[in-house]
C-alpha cells in the first residue's frame, strides 16, 4: 500500500489555499472598510476551510501586525497570533457540540464569559461550530444573545447544513458560503492520517471531508480498492471465469449495502477514467496513484473508444442499480460488457 509513487504529498500550498485567497480577500476588505458585522454565518461542506478561516479572520483582528498597510493580514507567528492558533486567548471563545449537540448549558456559560468586557482589549470573539446541531432550548437561548450583541463582539457560527437552522438565527448573521474542497484540497487532508493512495481514490469519490475520512477508514472500502486492481489484470482485463467468482466470492460480500456497491462502481468508474488519463498522456492525473505502471501497461491494450465504451457501461450499470435490478445479475451483466468492449 506504500509504494505509490505519486507526489501529491509536496503539492504547492498555492493550490491548496487557491479557493481560499478570495475569502481571505474578503477580510482585508471588510476589515480595510471597517464593515464588520457581529454575526457570520459560514456555511460549507466538512473540509471546506470554516475552521481555517475563522482562525485567520479572528487573528487579523488582533494581530498588531494586521493593519491596513499589511491589507489586515496576521502574520501568524506573533504572540497574539499563537495564542489564538492554540486556543488559549483570552478573548476568544470556541465551542464544539458536547456529545451529539450543542447544549444550552454551553451558551450560557458563553454568555456569561461576556457579560465581562474584554479581558485584555475591547474585543471579544466566538466561534461556534457545527451550529445547527443546537437543542431547541440552546437556539432560543443564543438568539437572544444575538439580539443584544455587545459592542464589540464578533461571532462565527459554522454550518454544513444550513436548512436546519431556525430561520431568525440565520436572519440575524451574514452569511457567507464556502465552495467545496476540491479533490487536491481534499488529498492534502487525509493524506495527513490516511495512506495516500486510500485518501486519493476517496477524495475524488465524495467532496466532503468527514465522509471520505470515513471511506479511508473503513475495512471494505480498502479492500474493495484492492478488488479492482486485482480484477483489472493489465494484459488481459480479466476472464469472465475469474470475474464471476470474485463478484460471488469478495465484491457482493463487500458491498452488502446499495451505497457501498455504488462506491465500487464509482470506483472502477475511476480506474477507467486513469486507462483514458494514460491515452492522452495524463498520468500525473492518476487517482489510482500507487498503480501507474499497471495502468500504463493495461492502456497499451486497449483503444480510447473501448475505454469510453467501458465508461459508458459502468454509468449504465450505476444508472440500473438505482432501479433496483439485482447486484448479483447488476455485476455479472457490466462484466460481460466490458469484457465484449
Ligand atoms: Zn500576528
Amino acid at each position: 500500500m506504500n509504494n505509490f509513487k505519486g507526489d501529491i504529498m509536496s503539492l504547492p500550498t498555492e493550490i491548496i489555499n487557491e479557493q481560499h485567497d478570495r475569502l481571505k480577500q474578503w477580510v482585508s476588505r471588510i476589515l480595510r472598510k471597517d464593515r464588520l458585522a457581529h454575526a457570520y454565518l459560514f456555511v460549507g461542506r466538512s473540509g471546506s476551510g470554516k475552521k481555517e478561516l475563522a482562525l485567520y479572520m479572528t487573528q487579523a483582528l488582533f494581530c498588531p501586525s494586521a493593519t491596513a498597510q499589511t491589507e489586515f493580514t496576521p502574520c501568524r507567528h506573533c504572540v497574539e497570533c499563537k495564542r489564538i492558533e492554540h486556543g488559549n486567548h483570552p478573548d476568544i471563545h470556541w465551542l464544539a457540540p458536547d456529545g451529539s449537540s450543542l447544549k444550552i448549558e454551553q451558551i450560557r456559560e458563553l454568555q456569561r464569559e461576556f457579560s465581562y468586557r474584554g479581558v485584555e482589549t475591547q474585543k471579544k470573539v466566538y466561534i461556534i461550530e457545527h451550529i445547527d446541531r443546537m437543542t431547541t432550548q440552546a437556539a432560543n437561548s443564543l438568539l437572544k444573545f444575538l439580539e443584544e450583541p455587545y459592542s464589540g463582539t464578533l461571532a462565527l457560527l459554522l454550518t454544513e447544513q444550513k436548512q436546519r437552522l431556525l430561520p431568525t438565527i440565520i436572519s440575524r448573521c451574514q452569511e457567507l458560503k464556502f465552495p467545496p474542497p476540491s479533490p487536491k484540497q481534499l488529498i492534502h487532508r487525509l493524506h495527513e492520517t490516511y495512506p495516500l493512495p486510500l485518501a486519493s481514490c476517496a477524495a475524488h469519490i465524495t467532496a466532503d471531508l468527514e465522509k471520505a475520512s470515513h471511506l479511508c477508514e473503513a475495512e471494505w472500502f480498502a479492500e474493495i480498492r484492492s478488488l479492482m486492481i486485482q480484477l483489472l489484470q493489465e494484459e488481459t482485463g480479466f476472464s469472465l471465469h475469474q470475474g464471476f467468482a470474485l463478484i460471488q466470492d469478495r465484491w457482493l460480500p463487500l458491498t452488502k449495502e446499495r451505497d457501498q456497491l455504488d462506491i465500487s462502481l464509482e470506483l472502477l468508474l475511476l480506474w477507467y477514467q486513469d486507462l483514458l488519463y494514460s491515452k492522452v498522456g495524463l498520468e500525473d492525473q492518476f487517482v489510482y496513484i500507487d498503480q501507474t505502471e499497471r495502468l500504463k501497461k493495461r492502456a497499451m491494450y486497449l483503444s480510447k473508444e473501448k475505454i469510453a465504451e467501458g465508461i459508458e457501461h459502468i454509468l449504465g450499470a450505476k444508472k440500473r442499480l438505482h432501479a433496483h435490478v439485482n447486484p448479483q445479475l447488476l455485476l455479472e451483466q457490466l462484466l460481460i460488457r466490458l469484457q465484449e468492449g
